[in-house]
């Protein structure tokens, strides 16, 4: 049988394009999945609190590792995506952030970009959103989308405390860093509904999974994309040990920001010589395919509580059944949150123009992949949002199986380097506060022997994670360091092919990624069916100013654009609209 689209990947992205793409009646649509079905029965993927378990397990992650990385003393960083049904939304932290509207100004500065500045993406955040706790006036936020999401309660003593801090250490709270102030601390937004796990396969294609027109398979291993001279006309997939030749119209690649390049360079688009070296037959000499790899590395730090007022009982595992029992009966209790309910976003130095770190703050003192529990304590996850560090991913055969080569190439940079030592200094800094004064029973993390700025590298070398947000590797643009064209997603070079995922993205936004890949996803099904695109919304938004009123521009990211430098004062409030707020033009 032959499609009108293919589409390579049921994960995140892949979910959004199969419901815009098969509600028109006319086209027939093929999902094709790598990984299983997300059954409803799947503790593990639908209760909140059971995240850490699909890490590193093989029904539901890739298992990646990068190249030992040169400036962390040749360490690997363990690396996992989803392969399952939603992909890695079936498997992510839940937290639901849009980055900072000044992320899409940046993209839209660059040559061919104009369409992709926060004006035009505004209008797709909203429409894939039902943001339950948000006024409906909201000119922020959405409220009809697929994606309902609840803010986290933060209601432990402990995040009152780290509220109370920041405050005192100087910085602000805001309402919602999804809306006119990212800048600040709050509660976050979490993709989880009435105690469930809101993947985008549920949210997305489970609602519309008995359309005519709609296929999805799952288990089914797409080993390589096919082409007549420059057009891609299908896919080869395993699916049920036999090969088969799936030809379609077009061919939409949703792998995700490490298998989307892999699987262009195992089908002959990349960097001619390197595809060349290993024997595969070039369609198109595409060198930005795996390159410009983004990521967010992060650090946990840690305190002992004189009081017993942390999470970590819900976490012990003699507690672990009645923890179970109360959320497969009621969906509440501790399995009913991802306990990442609040956090904020700074700037660590006067020349960034927008807040280039994040906190995530836990009431408890525990590793991402529930290793490692320290007793009563509480911690901040922290690192650089916009880092100019950059990689890489290439495959090293011809073998779809073998996984690629990753490198991330984090702290490579002098101002990725010095992000760092503020990063670590900052953080200290608020945990140290007076709020904090009836629990602070000391630092467990890094810990006193810690100290300089050369102590605090080493430390960030041996100890950091991943925070699991690459991207970039086949980004948007014109020019040779870009892969997909911004008005279309279509592979330079080639015809029939288009890629949308967080491997689209310009450069990594500023937060949590996975709201930013459903944006792309939703902005690019009008693009791909040739939809008038929503109009662009030119909604004020919040850029910060130096005290003599001028805006910052750190080279790094685009200069505010016009509206800035109204402010008054240090810090003051400046509300900007986006640069390129004319009628839509994609
Ligand atoms: C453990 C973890 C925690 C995270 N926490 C958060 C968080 O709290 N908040 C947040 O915003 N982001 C988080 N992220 C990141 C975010 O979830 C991802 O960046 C985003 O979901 C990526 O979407 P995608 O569509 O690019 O890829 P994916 O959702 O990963 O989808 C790619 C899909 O393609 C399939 N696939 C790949 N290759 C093939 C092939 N050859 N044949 C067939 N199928 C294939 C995969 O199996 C997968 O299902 C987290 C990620 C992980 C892994």
């Amino acid at each position: 049988m032959r499609y009108d689209y293919v589409i390579i990947g049921g994960g995140s992205a892949g979910s959004c394009l199969a419901n815009r793409l098969s509600a028109d009646p006319g086209s027939r649509v093929l999902v094709l999945e790598a990984g299983r079905n997300d059954s409803l029965w799947d503790v593990y993927i639908h209760m909140p609190a059971a995240l850490s378990f699909p890490i590193g397990n093989r029904f539901y992650d890739w298992r990646y590792e990068s190249e030992p990385e040169p400036y962390m003393d040749g360490r690997r960083v363990y690396h996992a995506r989803g392969k399952v049904l939603g992909g890695s939304s079936s498997i992510n932290g839940m937290i639901f952030q849009r980055g900072n509207p000044m992320d899409y100004q940046r993209w839209a500065a660059d040559p061919g970009m104009e369409t992709w500045d926060y004006a035009h993406c505004l209008p797709y955040f909203k429409r894939m959103e039902n943001a339950l706790h948000a006024p409906p006036d909201n000119p922020f936020r959405g409220h009809d989308g697929p994606l309902k999401m609840e803010r986290g309660p933060a209601v432990n003593p402990l995040f009152k405390a780290f509220f109370a801090a920041v405050q005192e250490a100087g910085y602000p709270l805001t309402d919602d860093v999804n809306g006119y102030k990212q800048e600040g601390f709050a509660a976050f937004d979490r993709n989880i509904y009435r105690g469930h796990r809101l993947s985008a396969a549920r949210a997305y294609l489970h609602p519309v999974e008995d359309r005519p027109n709609l296929e999805i398979r799952t288990r089914a291993f797409v080993t390589k994309i096919n082409f007549q001279g420059k057009r891609a006309v299908g896919c080869d997939v395993v699916h049920n040990r036999r090969t088969e030749t799936i030809e379609a119209g077009e061919v939409l690649l949703c792998g995700g920001a490490i298998n989307s390049p892999q699987l262009l360079q195992l089908s002959g688009v990349g960097r001619a010589s390197e595809l060349l070296a290993l024997g595969v037959d070039v369609v198109e000499d595409v060198p930005a395919v795996g390159e410009n790899l983004q990521d967010h590395l992060e650090v946990y730090i840690q305190y002992r509580s004189k009081q017993p007022v942390s999470v970590a009982p819900a976490l012990k595992w003699r507690n672990r059944p009645w923890v179970g029992a109360a959320w497969l009966l009621a969906r509440r209790g501790a399995g009913a949150t991802n306990h990442f309910e609040g956090g904020g976003f700074i700037r660590s130095n006067e020349d960034v123009a927008y807040p280039n770190l994040m906190y995530h703050f836990l009431p408890v003192a525990i590793r991402y992949d529930g290793t490692a529990p320290q007793g009563h304590g509480y911690q901040v996850h922290v690192g650089p949002m916009y880092s100019d560090a950059r990689g890489w991913i290439k495959i090293k055969s011809t073998d779809p199986r073998e996984h690629p080569a990753i490198q991330f190439n984090y702290l490579s940079t002098k101002t990725d380097r010095r992000e760092w030592i503020e990063a670590v200094r900052i953080s200290r800094n608020i945990l140290n506060q007076p709020a904090f004064d009836a629990y602070n029973d000391g630092e467990l993390s890094p810990g006193p022997s810690v100290e300089t700025d050369q102590e605090i590298l080493d430390w960030v070398a041996k100890d950091s994670e991943t925070a699991l947000h690459p991207s970039c590797t086949c980004r948007l643009g014109v020019g040779e360091d870009s892969v997909i064209d911004p008005l279309s997603m279509k592979v330079h070079g080639v015809e029939g092919l288009r890629v949308v995922d967080a491997s689209s993205m310009r450069y990594v936004t500023n937060g949590n990624i996975y709201a930013p890949t459903m944006m792309l996803a939703e902005k690019s099904a009008d693009l791909i069916m040739g939809n008038t695109p929503l109009a662009p919304i030119n909604e004020p938004f919040y850029v910060h100013q130096r005290s003599d009123g001028s805006a910052v521009a750190d080279g790094r990211t685009a200069a505010p654009s016009e509206g800035a430098g109204e402010g008054n004062g240090a810090g003051a409030e400046a509300p900007a609209t986006s640069a390129s707020a004319e009628s839509p033009t994609t």
